[in-house]
């Protein structure tokens, strides 16, 4: 059995954090690939290493004096690897890095110094050999990440390596310059390594016990969730519920490789276990709940609009034209709902109203803003009956009224446009109805 582990930067904050995470690799021999995050916060105010190392470059780039600043981001690593006692001493690196910051090697350089440091002490600390991702994780020439030469080097580069520490969040360019990807990206370097080396499982190690079957803000401590399907997760995610980047799946997705996201300050809590699909039944009848603020609707009406070839084309040609996109459109025999972020079609309204009017010649356009969607997401609503009608009964119990309905045609989703003003409220009754009184 072989286990890809990272670990965010949260859990490697301090050297406090440090032991736990080997305590943890050290419990199960199969843990062989570690990677590692940057430093993150010791404490809400506190500043992520990534965060220090970006104002120091721009201070560099500047030409401005950093050195009080470089000063902090040293001490960040010394004040560990004196605490740890460990064999290291990160001079010599720090003094490149220092003269890179100086000749502008680059922001995403700078930001990826974060991950290789710590990856350096976290080597040295475990005793694991260190492999520097710029050697084996690829980006073309346009900035996108290239997959497959990068398995095959991950692969041939860790064959016989027992166990090593392969820092997150970077790689290297074909000009042979540090490209980093975007913030949380250790969490995909964690899924290469994982698809790379075939392993049995990733896990993602962080300070939550996994995804939450709704927002905390809105509902006092949710319960987790203990077994999500990829599909699932891509529908919460897109409505904005985070613990993972999301480009994260398409390694192991790919790979059949299961994700299991745990809390490094709990480490007995199950986690959350991602999964291509399962024959587990889930708990209750939904998977999790997420939404978002910030959308408007576009109705239009038309007399005959069914019959009427080409007329969805041609409204949503408007969009196209103007570069917005939408969201969702629900329809009705003579009418159609377009709902979009309300930021960017608030920027091209005028064009596109008026290039609806010329070209569809709707009867009636009216446009509603301030509304919300809400994502009921749940592979366990396809063989139940009546979770549309437990849903709304539950909001029309919370004195919600219901202005949006659109239930995906995989019926693994369904969802709800709220006004913005009863988000937190819809959320709640949702929340209640399935995970409280287990309807
Ligand atoms: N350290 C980087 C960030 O703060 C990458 C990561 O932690 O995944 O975004």
């Amino acid at each position: 059995m072989v286990k890809v582990v990272k670990f965010g930067g949260s859990s490697l904050a301090s050297a406090e954090q440090f032991r736990k995470v080997a305590d943890i690799i050290h419990s199960d021999e199969s843990r062989r690939y570690v990677v590692p995050s940057a430093p993150g916060k010791r404490f809400s105010s506190d500043t992520k290493v990534t965060d220090m190392l970006y104002g120091c470059y721009e201070l560099a780039v500047k030409g401005r004096n950093f050195d009080k600043e470089f000063e902090a981001i040293k001490e960040r690593y010394n004040s560990i690897i004196d605490e740890l006692k460990i064999d290291l001493d990160l001079t010599e690196e720090f003094n490149t890095v220092k003269a890179c910051f100086i000749g502008r090697a680059g922001r995403d350089y700078a930001a990826s110094r974060g991950e290789y440091l710590n990856g350096k002490v976290l080597a040295a600390y475990l005793g694991y050999e260190f492999v520097d991702p710029a050697e084996i994780v690829f980006f073309r020439e346009d900035g996108t990440f290239d997959i497959e030469p990068t398995l095959a080097a991950v692969s041939e580069r860790l064959k016989g390596v027992e166990r090593a520490v392969i820092p997150g969040f970077y790689g290297s360019m074909p000009n042979d310059t540090i490209k980093s990807f975007s913030r949380g990206g250790s969490d995909i370097t964690g899924s290469i390594v994982a698809a790379g080396v075939n392993a049995d499982l990733y896990e993602n190690w962080t300070d939550v016990s996994g995804f939450l079957i709704c927002d905390p803000r809105i509902v006092e401590d949710p319960e987790p969730i203990r077994t999500i399907t990829y599909k699932e997760l891509r529908e919460l995610a897109y409505m904005g519920a985070t613990v993972l980047h999301e480009d994260a799946i398409f390694p192991v997705r790919k790979a059949g490789i299961p994700i299991n996201i745990k809390n490094t300050n709990k480490p007995g809590d199950p986690g959350t276990f991602i999964v291509e699909s399962t024959s587990l039944k889930p708990l209750y009848t939904i998977t999790g709940i997420a939404g978002k603020k910030g959308f408007a609707v576009v109705n239009i009406e038309k007399d005959m609009m069914n019959s009427e070839l080409g007329f969805g084309r041609k409204v949503l040609e408007q969009f196209e034209k103007n570069g917005v996109s939408f969201e969702h459109m629900p329809s009705g025999i003579d009418t159609m709902s377009i709902v979009v972020h309300q930021n960017e079609f608030g920027e091209k309204e005028q064009e596109i109203l008026a290039g609806i009017h010329r070209n569809a010649h709707p009867d009636v356009i009216d446009i509603e803003t301030d509304l919300s969607l809400i994502a009921v997401v749940g592979r366990g609503m396809k063989s139940e009956r009546g979770t549309a009608g437990r849903i709304f009964s539950a909001l029309a119990h919370a004195h919600v009224n219901v202005k949006m309905i659109d239930q995906g045609s995989s019926e693994l989703n369904i969802i709800i446009g709220v006004a913005e003003r009863d988000f937190e409220r819809a959320v709640s009754a949702i929340y209640e109805i399935f995970v409280l009184q287990k309807l």
